[in-house]
């Protein structure tokens, strides 16, 4: 089964990529993940990718591309795999589909994790952070004992600034202005199943398989 998964920060994509590679065995690719390795295998792809990085320049598509289709190849991936994080753009979402179809392969799914903005700034807003151990808290869904105050050595927690407000407005919208074209491509494309992300964690699992073994 060839999955992609796609949702905004804060929409439980990483839970949710841990569920379905536990359940159908297929590698979970992040692309972070996927760089990651191909640098540490000092692969020529790996080794451009690093140039561009370390130069704090956008990784060339082709580049990307390249990378992708190592990982895709290699034997993990033989019943299929979930990519997350990729593909951010058109461009990609094309070279994705012709190596794909190079490789005798398609999409069966895309599966579109989406959660109410408000309740995903709620969410992204609500961490709080320990300065001195680094233990992190959620307001609402993992509260210290006491507000405002680590449970191990009593620290006063802080908010990053990440996690402010304004900061993870903006990043939500500048998500889903990239997002939205590639939405519409897939939905295009009849791949695209919508999953309703604001509900139980297990809840939402269960809507992801109900909706990939429907067939
Ligand atoms: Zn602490």
């Amino acid at each position: 089964m060839n999955l992609i998964l796609m949702g905004l920060p804060g929409a439980g994509k990483g839970t949710q990529a841990e569920k379905i590679n536990e359940r159908y065995n297929i590698p979970h690719i992040s692309t972070g993940d996927m760089f990651r390795l191909a640098i540490k295998e000092g692969t020529e792809l790996g080794q451009k990718a690093k140039a561009y990085m370390d130069q704090g320049e956008l990784v060339p598509d082709d580049v990307t591309i390249g990378i992708v289709k190592e990982r895709l190849q290699k034997d993990d991936c033989k019943d299929g795999f979930l990519l997350d994080g990729f593909p951010r753009t058109i461009a990609q979402a094309e070279g994705l589909e012709s190596l794909l179809s190079d490789m005798k392969k398609s999409i069966d799914y895309v599966l579109h994790v989406s959660v109410p903005e408000e309740n995903l700034i709620e969410r992204l807003t609500g961490r709080r952070i320990c300065p001195e151990c680094g233990t992190t808290y959620h307001v609402i869904y993992n509260p210290p004992e006491q507000e405002g105050l680590c449970d191990k050595d009593g620290s006063k927690l802080i908010q990053r600034e990440d996690d402010q407000a304004e900061t993870v407005k903006n990043r939500l919208k500048v998500n889903m202005e990239q997002a939205k074209p590639l939405l519409d491509y897939y939905e295009a494309k009849g791949y695209l199943v919508g999953i309703n992300g604001d509900q139980d964690i297990n809840q939402v699992f269960s809507d992801i398989q109900a909706a990939i073994e429907k067939r």
